[in-house]
């Protein structure tokens, strides 16, 4: 696998002109001033960028004034890598890194100004979780009726959206209104923590700018060059901090693809592409129109896909590579047989021989995905990973180890301390926590001191607790590099031991295999701190005793993402969601579960605007082969989220691919799993519109057995049983049935407030609550939590 263009690495710096197209040479030696490169998948964006820093360097632009923004680190570090090879170390000055590393480390610089802790700490979002619902509790918000995890994305949203979205939906509490009011309490515990949430990396940089304009010029004179891959994903903070940044020199170089914004669930701006001539009067524009990557077949398909969206920005794109193998779109009963033809088809397109593991994928849209395609790689012996459906950080044994650092490093985080206290069990429960506090849920080492010194925890207990207390002050004296201290906090807290113990003798099978994967967690942990240390040695000679080291290496953790977690040697096939495939390329991909609910996703059914977003969705997937792709669906299905069992529901091929000819792309069904979509369009449930009532259902040639009771309750979208509500008058509540289509759908409607009620939908002015189906699509990517129906 190649994640980004292959360059020769090491290549004299008066080389970087090679290798390019007559456009792709234009946009490179643009002269200064506002650029936007606007072009389609595998045109040579990436390179161009690339290419574009090396142009900018040898014109005698100083490594230190150059501002590189990339979606992911593992794109950055290639980026840098790369420059390191044509530039040596000078290259080290230059700014290479993702929006949210480049503000940790303004947020870092600027503390004072930022009104943060020199040592503040980037919280993961399960720790941000918890400060979240300890303030629900606080202030008496029922995490029954608004999510947390759904409170927690919206009050990120109101940080870095637009600030003119005003909150609400029209009626009383939308999640939206809640957020909003909850933003603040919220706010001020995670700083009472020492802490700031991933969405203040990018939203106090932008506040430090507006308030300290001396400091904002400081900035603006030191970056005189400001790129940005993948500008179609950034969102309104990040479009408003380049803008800032850029002032009146202006010189903006962004590169990115309307058609590749898959990140607007997670409220990216799409907008900030589609208007970059309005925010930058006479920005050239530069198109690149050869696609290098893939076949002509893929390329065409593809392209079928994306006739059909709305609005976006026409492009042009061309191949001058053979048609090569037909793109196939087959059908399978289930989903474990669908895994089993997509390795036969793989296989039978070289991978494991001509192809090496390592340049295949298998895409999907949810992580729940992942386990028939694992379950059918082990069965064939196919060494594979999957690209981390959960962010490492994120990972129990790596949070627990980090916050043991963090206590070493800090003894004033109380939260560090609270999470490590009973991991491994040291008789420490929440009783005890709180008898240590006075009542508090968060336990700082002062107080737990205290504790032992008047007798409050004796017994096992206080001699545990007295030997953590007195271990991490042995060792927050002693100075240590991470992968030092890891190691012996790992060895002599019982960490090991612990889950060794565990893994060993539990009678679960579960157990035991989750405290197998935290061994090996704790293991990757201690290798990433190693190979930390040693490149913040080599290239910034900062060694790993200065307590910087911890510093960089905890915000380091805290801002990896998943992308970064694949491995590039070892060819193993990769399985990955489709949100996290952005910018790669493989020989051969499959993508599985291409149909109708899960994409279109069923929660963006209802809405255009996702339903665009989706089409965008398969059609990065698609855009990734170079050589074979092959798309599949499974008849039978378990709908997203239910934990399988009770029957299947009975899935049809999705409907983006509806348009797409025999010609460009061979549709082979098993008999059993021929099937028709019935007609639910876009729009069904909302307006209703001749949707289903009036005799379309089941249409032509279904099986006969798709009457009105048969839809799956996913076809319903956001009223269907299950779904939770909000009434203008009535208030929030939850879907019991619904009966009748079309016009005549009735829902019965459980109300907190009011009880029970039957309301005719048509006319009922139902909202989904929160409104909308966003809440992220599950995709992994921000954290691997699994979606929400
Ligand atoms: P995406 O939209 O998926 O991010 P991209 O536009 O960034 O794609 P790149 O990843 O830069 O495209 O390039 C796609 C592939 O084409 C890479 O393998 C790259 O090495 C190759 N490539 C780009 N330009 C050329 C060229 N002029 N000659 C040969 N190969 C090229
Ligand atoms: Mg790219």
């Amino acid at each position: 696998m190649t994640p980004l263009p292959a360059e020769p690495s090491g290549a004299p710096a008066v080389g970087y002109l090679e290798g390019l197209n007559p456009q792709q040479l234009e946009a490179v030696l643009a002269p200064p001033g506002p650029a936007l490169v606007l072009a389609g998948a595998g045109s040579g964006k990436t390179r161009v960028i690339v290419r574009r820093i090396l142009h900018l360097l040898s014109g005698g632009t100083p490594p230190g004034a150059i501002l590189a923004l990339t979606f992911t680190n593992k794109a950055s570090g290639e980026m840098k890598e790369r420059l390191a090879g044509a530039l040596g170390p000078g290259a080290q000055r230059a700014w290479v890194s993702t929006f949210h590393a480049a503000g940790a480390r303004i947020l870092r610089a600027e503390f004072e100004q930022a009104g943060l802790p020199r040592d503040f700490t980037v919280m993961s979002r399960g720790e941000c979780l918890t400060i979240l619902k300890r303030e629900m509790v606080r202030i008496g918000v029922n995490p029954e009726r608004y999510a947390p995890r759904e409170l927690l994305d919206r009050v990120g949203r109101l940080k870095t959206g637009r600030e003119d979205s005003a909150p609400g939906g029209g009626f009383a509490k939308s999640l939206e209104a809640v957020a909003a009011e909850f933003a603040p309490a919220y706010e001020k515990s995670l700083r009472a923590a020492g802490g700031v949430d991933f969405d203040d990396l990018l939203a106090l940089p932008l506040r430090l700018f507006r308030g300290y304009p001396e400091i904002l010029d400081r900035y603006r004179e030191r970056f005189e060059e400001i790129l940005v891959d993948e500008y179609q994903d950034t969102n309104e903070v990040q479009g408003r901090l380049v803008r800032l940044l850029a002032g009146e020199r202006r010189r903006v170089f962004a590169v990115g693809d309307d058609d590749q914004s898959i990140y607007g669930w997670r409220g990216a701006e799409i907008e900030n592409i589609r208007r970059f001539e309005k925010d930058f009067p006479g920005a050239q524009i530069f198109r690149l129109e050869e696609n290098y990557r893939s076949s002509a077949n893929i390329l065409a398909s593809a392209g079928a896909v994306m006739a059909r969206a709305r609005g976006r920005r026409e492009k042009r794109l061309f191949t001058q590579k053979p048609s090569g193998e037909p793109v196939v779109y087959f059908g399978a009963a289930d989903p474990q047989v669908e895994a089993q033809i997509i390795f036969q088809r793989l296989e039978k397109a070289g991978a494991g021989e001509g192809i090496s593991w390592g340049e295949v994928a298998v895409f999907y849209r949810t992580n729940t995905q992942s386990r028939p395609l694992e379950e059918e790689a082990r069965r064939r012996g196919v060494p594979y990973q999957v690209v981390k459906g959960q962010r490492f950080f994120d990972r129990t044994e790596v949070q627990d180890l980090s916050a043991y650092l963090r206590a070493a490093a800090r003894p004033e985080d109380a939260a560090a301390f609270t999470r490590i206290l009973n991991r491994p069990s040291r008789g420490l429960g929440p009783a005890k926590v709180a008898a240590i506090s006075g009542g508090d849920d968060l336990v700082s080492q002062e107080a737990a001191r205290a504790a032992v010194a008047e007798g409050r925890v004796s017994g096992a207990a206080g001699g545990a607790l007295e030997k953590l207390l007195g271990l991490l002050e042995e060792l927050s004296a002693k100075r240590a590099g991470p992968a030092v201290m890891l190691e012996e906090l790992i060895g002599r807290t019982g960490y090991r031991s612990w889950l060794s113990e565990i893994s060993r003798t539990s009678t679960s099978l579960e157990r035991r295999r989750s405290a197998e994967r935290g061994l090996e967690g704790a293991r990757e942990y201690l290798a990433a701190a190693s190979a930390f240390e040693e490149r913040l040695r080599e290239e910034e000679g900062i060694m790993p005793k200065d307590p910087e080291a911890m510093t960089r290496f905890l915000e380091e953790m805290a801002l990896s993402n998943e992308a970064d977690e694949m491995e590039d040697e070892g060819g193993k096939l990769s399985l990955m969601t489709l949100h996290a495939a952005k910018g790669l390329e493989f020989r051969a991909v499959a993508v599985a579960g291409v149909q109708d609910g899960l994409l279109p996703h069923s929660r963006s059914i209802e809405e255009p605007e996702s339903m665009e977003e989706e089409r965008r969705l398969l059609y990065v997937g698609m855009t990734r082969a170079k050589e074979h792709l092959m798309l599949s669906w499974a008849a039978e299905r378990p709908p997203v989220g239910s934990t399988g069992g009770a029957g299947g529901w009975t899935s049809y091929p999705s409907r983006f691919l509806d348009s797409i000819g025999e010609d460009l792309i061979r549709r082979e069904d098993p008999p059993e799993a021929r099937r028709r979509r019935p007609q639910f369009r876009e729009g069904w449930g909302k307006a209703a519109p001749a949707a289903g009532g009036s005799g379309g259902t089941g249409g032509t040639g279904g099986t006969g057995e798709q009457k009105e009771s048969k839809i799956p309750d996913q076809a319903l979208g956001p009223f269907s049983p299950g779904a939770r509500v909000v009434h203008p008058k009535f208030g929030a509540g939850l879907i019991k049935s619904r009966s009748g289509t079309g016009d005549r759908a009735v829902v019965t409607v459980d109300f907190e407030r009011v009880g029970t009620k039957k309301l005719v939908l048509k006319h009922a002015s139902l909202e989904p609550e929160g409104g909308g189906p966003g809440g992220g699509p599950g995709g992994g990517v921000d954290g691997g939590e699994s979606p929400k129906v």
